[in-house]
């Protein structure tokens, strides 16, 4: 891919890029694209709002939940996951643009991880889709590494004082993906309902995972 020349790597990265690179030709097509359609009355703003809505939190994420869903079920996949992620993906054709290099990171009882791209919006695109607003909004960027508690708690994730949390910050090299925990009540659920209980928030250590019918 383009853009390791500079040292993070965004140049070609998403057309809300807020740092100063111009937009590239086919973002400024997009664009173009987008306003003539509008103007011309043949699409609706709010239903192409929509139409990126899905992406962002339906049919993206789902990738994602699958492969959380398949680490809580299978220790072996987990394991093969968490040591070489970006090889394992590949094996389930989930590796591509914007997800060429993955890592998994591990919730646990103690730590909790975060993943933030500082500088501007380097998302796993293979496995969440594409980001939502407020990861590439500036407030979440830098609160994100400031007081990632703060945010959390924005997000209604109130964690005890004794888990620690950790903030990765993604490039264009690396991406990461968040493994959630499985939630108490979740014994004995098929993959399928497991993938039903993640988020697309929990993924990105923003969120929690849902509670289990069985434990509510
Ligand atoms: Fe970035």
């Amino acid at each position: 891919m383009s853009g390791h020349d500079d040292h993070h790597g965004h140049a070609t990265d998403d057309p809300s890029h807020p740092h100063n690179a111009p937009l590239s030709d086919v973002q400024l097509r997009v664009r173009a694209l987008e306003s003539l359609l509008v103007e011309k009355g043949l699409i609706d703003p709010a239903a192409l709002d929509e139409l990126i809505d899905q992406y962002e939190t339906k049919v993206g994420p789902r990738n994602g939940a699958q492969v959380v869903a398949r680490a809580w079920a299978d220790p072996d996949f987990k394991s093969r996951l968490l040591q070489n992620a970006t090889d394992t993906l590949a094996e389930l054709g989930l590796i591509g643009r914007q997800g060429e290099n993955m890592v998994v990171l591990e919730n646990t009882p103690t730590i909790h991880n975060m993943v933030v791209c500082t500088l501007c919006s380097c998302y796993p695109w293979p496995l969440l889709g594409l980001p939502p607003v407020w990861y590439k909004s500036a407030p979440y960027r830098s609160r994100a590494v400031i007081d990632p508690r703060g945010v959390l708690r924005d997000f209604g994730v109130n964690l005890p004082e004794e888990v620690e949390v950790r903030v990765w910050d993604s490039t264009a090299d690396l991406r990461y993906l968040v493994l959630p925990m499985r939630p108490d009540g979740s014994e004995g659920m098929s993959q399928e309902e497991l993938a039903a209980l993640v988020t697309r928030d929990a993924m990105i250590g923003t969120g929690v995972v849902k509670v289990p019918e069985a434990a509510q």
